[in-house]
């Protein structure tokens, strides 16, 4: 299990914006990509994350376009 501290300090590698935890996952609060959690260890890379549906480049995601 994740704790509540290294949650907080956790963010969206390409937004900076908060997380959400699900069960085998940390989901952006605001694009949506999945950061999957192997061995309560969270792998924030964008190489391993699940991007959200619709969605097939990192270019297009929310966080990415506010970043300009
Ligand atoms: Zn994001």
């Amino acid at each position: 299990m994740i704790n509540q501290e290294l949650l907080d300090i956790l963010v969206c590698p390409i937004g900076k914006t908060e997380l959400r935890l699900e069960e085998d996952a940390l989901v952006c609060t605001k694009c949506g990509t999945r950061y999957p959690i192997e061995d309560d260890i969270p792998i924030m890379l964008i190489e391993e994350a699940t991007l959200p549906e619709g969605v097939t480049k990192v270019e297009e995601l929310a966080c990415w376009q506010e970043e300009g």
